[in-house]
């Protein structure tokens, strides 16, 4: 076996103990030198690390695991209990004094609140300064491996728990399993209900993860709201895919955060020690494809590493290194897709965003756009998009109106206002013309004042039209507080209108609520007749889908205004006929 499989303990004295940075192995070696009987306990009262002393003092009582009533019976006397109780609910230290029933019974035990239940000391020599002292730095070393906010196991302790994990790989513990789990969502939870439900929510899903665990299964968070668990199990991937399972589940039941329901979800990566990696970071490189791969494969699900998701990965950032320069290299094109107002009129077309790749081919927006996003390209490619869209709409019959979709990247700049202002100045196309569509995902960047900048585009004539409305998050606040012209119910609710009286339901609310408001109704991904007319029938303002026309290149609008438009005013006429 490895030498440091034979425990943190007997691994750190004269070894490791001497490393600052340590945490784990001053503590191990501080609880095996200590005259004091040190003991620690999580939030149940099972004892998690002692001191060797304790072991010899209170022999058999003293095993990993015990509740703390087994190892100091005087805490079951209720004025102890109730003085015990003040420490850990209020997160203090005291000094309580305990019955002396039994001969050699300690007089007094000194307990103090931990980042994940309570540490006794009682201490062998006379209270003093230097027992004090000695205090304090069993507190500070728990402290050093231990989350605050949450009492799991810190970041520096995964570390080094992690390498004790691989090192022990070998004959008699074949495999490890590391799963590295992060929420989804936890940004707007934080975004819409402040940092201090924030806060709330990692302490509740660490519990979950807590919850969850068995045997041979330690629990850590990472960092923000990333947490991972180690597993030392050789039944794998069984194992791993079942408390993988379990935690998916338990994070499908609502958080409920000063009473609100607030539904979070996580998603996991997981990966095996030795197939995937030997080393830790080998591990956790693996365990974060997989993550990442769980996150791209729709959320709230794990997903186990394999070689092809590195190649996902390789070629993903073989888009981004060419991302760079596909503005520069005139790769980016504009489609425009046409916006119809029952029974047949066009009145404009939305611009849709193109790339040409030479090797790749076509790629499509929603593919490359969060590249770009994370990159920090959007801001200089939406203005593109925004001038080349305004030039080609002036190349159209002057009514007709041209909408551009806007990321929360370019909101973030600052000089959004200025860049449309300067853009319609230098295009010469009246403000009306222009429509920009924002997503509720812009709305939740509290780091700039969205209200601000909407009012002032809408001073300036432009039309705003809220996107994808329905997903997301579609807090009604949003329609009370910002200026929109127009809200475009998104495709999601029209695909099955035929046949789902509950999202018929949504849809009419929706336009009901959008009329009393003042605002126009679009809808999103209309591709039959008998969703055309049943929108028509509901009083929808305006309808946009593959029905009424798809995509077209700049060089296909005159035509379609030309040609196809007889028969979309066929077909929507048809549609009217039969309402
Ligand atoms: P969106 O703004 O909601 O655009 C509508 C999307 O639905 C387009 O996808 C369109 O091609 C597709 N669509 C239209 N009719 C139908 C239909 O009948 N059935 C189905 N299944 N789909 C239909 P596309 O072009 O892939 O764009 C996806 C998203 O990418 C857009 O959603 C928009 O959010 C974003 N996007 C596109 N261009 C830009 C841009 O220039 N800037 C920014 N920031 N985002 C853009
Ligand atoms: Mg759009
Ligand atoms: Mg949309």
């Amino acid at each position: 076996m490895h030498p440091k499989a034979s425990g943190v303990g007997r691994e750190s004295k004269g070894t490791t103990s001497d490393a600052p940075d340590n945490a784990e192995a001053l503590l191990a070696d501080f609880l095996s030198n200590t005259a004091d009987l040190v003991s620690f306990y999580d939030r149940d009262f099972r004892l998690t690390h002692y001191a060797t002393r304790l072991k010899d003092v209170y022999g058999g009582a003293v095993t990993p695991g015990a509740a703390i009533w087994q190892v100091y019976p005087s805490f079951l006397d209720s004025r102890c209990r109730d003085e015990f109780l003040r420490v850990f609910q209020g997160g203090s230290a005291a000094r309580i004094e305990l019955p002396r029933s039994k001969r050699d019974a300690p007089q007094s035990v000194f307990v103090f609140a931990t980042s994940n239940g309570v540490g006794i000391i009682e201490s062998r020599q006379h209270v003093g300064r230097s027992a004090t002292e000695e205090q304090e730095r069993v507190i500070l070393l728990h402290q050093a491996t231990h989350d605050v906010l949450t009492g799991l196991q810190n970041r520096r302790r995964f570390g080094e728990r992690l390498q004790q994990a691989l090192a022990a790989i070998g004959e008699t513990r074949p495999k490890a399993a590391l799963l590295q789990i992060d929420l989804d969502d936890f940004k707007a939870v934080n975004d819409t209900l402040g940092h201090g439900a924030g806060d709330t929510l990692l302490q509740l899903a660490a519990g979950r993860i807590r919850d969850a665990l068995r045997d041979g299964e330690s629990a850590y968070r990472y960092a923000g709201d990333e947490f991972a668990v180690i597993q030392l199990g050789n039944e794998q991937p069984a194992a791993a895919e079942r408390l993988a399972g379990s935690l998916v589940d338990a994070f499908k039941q609502p958080f409920v955060i000063n009473d609100i329901p607030v539904f979070v979800g996580c998603s996991i990566g997981i990966a095996f020690a030795p197939e995937h990696g030997t080393d830790g970071e080998q591990l956790m490189k693996a365990a974060d494809i997989a993550l990442y791969a769980a996150k791209t494969d729709g959320r709230g699900c794990a997903r186990i590493f394999n070689r092809a998701m590195l190649l996902l990965l390789e070629q993903r950032e073989n888009l981004r290194r060419s991302l760079r320069t596909a503005l520069q290299r005139g790769e980016l094109y504009l489609e425009y897709q046409p916006l119809i107002r029952p029974p047949s009129s066009v009145i404009g077309f939305e611009a849709l965003l193109r790339w040409r790749h030479p090797e790749v081919g076509i790629i499509p927006p929603g593919v490359f756009i969060p590249i770009a996003e994370a990159d920090g390209l959007m801001d200089e490619i939406g203005r593109w998009v925004l001038e080349e869209a305004c030039r080609q709409a002036l190349t159209w019959p002057p009514s007709l109106t041209v909408a551009v979709n806007l990321s929360p990247a370019q909101f973030l700049s600052g000089s959004l206002t200025d860049t449309v202002a300067e853009i319609i100045d230098e295009v010469g196309i009246r403000a009306e013309r222009l429509e920009l569509e924002i997503t509720e995902t812009v709305l939740l960047e509290k780091t700039v004042d969205n209200i601000d900048i909407l009012n002032t585009l809408n001073v300036l004539g432009i039309r705003i039209s809220l996107d994808d409305f329905g997903t997301h998050y579609s807090s009604l606040s949003y329609l009370k507080n910002f200026p929109f012209d127009t809200l475009k119910i998104d495709q999601y609710f029209i695909a099955d209108l035929e046949t789902d009286s509950k999202g018929q339901t949504i849809v009419r609310s929706i336009i009901n609520l959008a009329h009393g408001l003042g605002m126009s109704v679009t809808a999103e991904g209309v591709e039959t007749s008998a969703q055309a007319r049943w929108l028509i029938k509901e009083n929808c303002d305006c309808l946009q889908g593959n029905f009424l026309g798809r995509p077209l290149g700049i060089e296909a609008i005159g035509d379609f205004i030309r040609r196809s438009l007889p028969r979309v005013v066929r077909a929507m006429e048809e549609s009217n006929r039969a309402v």
